[in-house]
């Protein structure tokens, strides 16, 4: 098959690693409505192994929806969608691994209320990759170690706060070891008080390497932890552009219009 078309004005490099990546997440001519509504529209995007990428956009401008058809929670009408060169798998054991390799974190926390924050971390090594539950715990042990809540294994969410919650399933999702990580707003219900203890995490897996896609309006974040900014309006991605020269230089008016609202 062709090399996939390498659409990143970056050239897909990572500022951690000083080197473009291969490319981990390749979207081509992507396509999709629902209903009258063209919510994404002829999306190419490339994702590059370690490469940090920030989407920003007005509200309703499909961001979350590019973001769900990356782990298949949403299909796609036309285009191809590949992860490490694999088409995403239609159904059946395919797709749980796929959503071991994709990790997720949405705005809303979504752990299991009725286990401890331990088993939420372990249930998916245990279920999906056949960890054995030593190994699974001795990991999830490290892993909330890492998102400092290490001290909370043993209560269930509810006790959390909302900070910690988002820490925890930041750690489930990396109990996984997902290829890509995408944060949906991950932020956006957060007292403001707890939102840097989320971001501080997210900057920390940056910082190690990992390859992310982040949904999110805290610019501040962008600025430091990305690679690039990928500016989404009505379904299309309007422009992409490192994010200093993303905020101080926007191009098309949409992008000027957004920042000119939110900065
Ligand atoms: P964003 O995350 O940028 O705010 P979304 O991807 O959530 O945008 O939504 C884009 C558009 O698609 C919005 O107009 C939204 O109302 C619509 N939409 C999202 N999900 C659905 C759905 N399941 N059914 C119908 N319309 C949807
Ligand atoms: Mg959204």
């Amino acid at each position: 098959s062709p090399e996939p078309v390498d659409d990143a004005p970056t050239g897909g490099l990572s500022k951690r690693r000083g080197r473009p990546g291969r490319p981990l997440v390749v979207m081509k001519d992507v396509n999709k409505h629902f209903g009258d509504l063209h919510v994404l529209r002829e999306i190419n995007l490339t994702i590059h192994e370690g490469e940090v990428v920030v989407v920003i956009g007005p509200s309703g401008s499909g961001k979350s929806t590019l973001c769900r058809t990356i782990n298949r929670l949403e299909t796609v009408e036309s285009g191809t969608i590949t992860i490490d060169g694999q088409p995403l798998p239609e159904e059946g054991k395919g797709l749980a691994k796929l959503r071991a390799e994709v990790g997720m974190v949405f705005q809303s926390f979504n752990l299991f209320a009725h286990k401890t924050i331990l088993e939420n971390v372990t249930l998916g090594p245990i279920k999906v990759r056949n960890t054995k539950k030593s190994q699974a715990e001795s990991r999830a042990k490290e892993l909330l170690e890492r998102v400092g809540v290490a001290h909370q294994a043993a209560k269930y969410p509810a006790q959390l706060s909302g900070g910690q919650q988002q820490r925890v399933a930041i750690a489930r999702s990396l109990a996984m070891e997902p290829k890509v990580m995408l944060f949906d707003e991950p932020t956006s219900a957060l007292d403001p008080e707890m939102i840097n203890e989320v971001l501080d995490v997210m900057i920390d897996l940056a910082d190690g390497g990992m390859t992310m896609v982040v949904v999110t309006h805290e610019m501040g974040f962008a600025r430091r932890a990305a690679d690039r900014v990928v500016f989404m309006a009505d379904g299309e991605i309007v422009e992409q552009a490192e994010p200093e020269e993303f905020f101080t230089n926007p191009q098309s008016n949409r992008a000027k219009d957004f920042l000119g609202k939110i900065l």
